[in-house]
């Protein structure tokens, strides 16, 4: 094998420009589509991944902040580092590629989105079937009894412990998001299985798959017979048996498909 080469002989690094442009012309008629999406997908809506160079993890330790211990052993750092979230949040908006895929379903060609994104980029683009696996940052609610609360509670200032946002039992209110080390959402978990088991491929976009369960779905792709697609800046570890791999950015790349379609009109 060429140093650089993909194994399956349909992907070249040096060539990325084919990659894409099969790509293109794979989700143009394919018919029953899932897309599983992780932050690379949102970072060209200026919010940062977890694992890129830059990413929100060079500057803080994930089992620092986002873990119930946190929110009980420093919980100014972690209602600091959650506000500072919301805040980004508030100045972003979906981006092409977030477009391309509403598009998509609207078509009748993709069936679901299984986000483990929290940001809700791919509802407010327009997409309606969306399973957010790791839960959502426009949700609050409190961690003793579980009622809903603002996600707006969130946004103030906690500079001292008498700061902290309460629900009425007393339990400190948290972002509707899964920390680490918490079970994940039963039933949206089962729904993004069941999508993966009835699709005919499988298009991957924007995550290092380094979190599981989310980085098992690609296997049972495999395993159920469907195509796989990878759509990442940097190399995953299903590359090698994903049958398409683009290196490339996934607004730009994506948002190709809806130029196509406008130079056809
Ligand atoms: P990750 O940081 O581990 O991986 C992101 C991947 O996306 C990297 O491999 C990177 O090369 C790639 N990437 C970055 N920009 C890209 C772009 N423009 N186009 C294509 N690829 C790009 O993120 P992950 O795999 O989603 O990790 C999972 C965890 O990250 C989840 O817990 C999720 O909740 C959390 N997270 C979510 C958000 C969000 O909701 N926007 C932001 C940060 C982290």
């Amino acid at each position: 094998m060429n140093r650089g080469t993909h194994s399956n002989g349909d992907f070249e690094y040096r060539d990325g420009r084919r990659a894409e442009e099969r790509l293109l012309e794979e989700l143009s008629r394919v018919q029953r589509l899932v897309v599983l999406t992780g932050a690379g997908m949102s970072t060209e809506s200026g919010l940062p991944d977890f694992r890129s160079p830059d990413g929100l993890w060079r500057k803080y330790r994930p089992e620092e902040l986002a873990t119930v211990e946190a929110l009980f052993e420093r919980p100014l750092l972690f209602y600091a580092f959650y506000r500072s979230r919301l805040e980004l949040l508030d100045r972003a908006a979906p981006n092409a590629g977030h477009r391309a895929l509403a598009q998509l379903e609207k078509e009748g060609r993709l069936r679901c989105i299984v986000t483990q994104n929290v940001d809700g980029l791919h509802t407010a683009a327009g997409s309606r079937r969306v399973l957010e696996i790791h839960g959502s940052l426009r949700k609050a609610h409190c961690h003793t009894c579980g009622r809903p609360h603002s996600p707006e509670l969130l946004k103030r200032p906690v500079t001292s412990l008498s700061g902290i946002p309460r629900c009425p039992c007393g339990g400190p209110v948290r972002p509707g998001i899964v920390l680490f080390g918490e079970l994940l959402p039963q039933e949206a978990l089962a729904a993004a299985v069941e999508a993966v088991q009835e699709c005919d491929a499988l298009l991957v976009v924007g995550t290092s798959l380094a979190v599981y369960p989310a980085a098992s779905l690609p296997q049972l792709a495999r395993d159920r017979g469907a195509r796989l697609w990878i759509l990442n800046l940097e190399p995953t570890p299903y590359d090698a048996v994903a049958d398409l791999v683009v290196r490339g950015k996934a607004a730009e790349v994506l948002g190709k498909l809806a130029r196509e379609r406008d130079s056809f009109f």
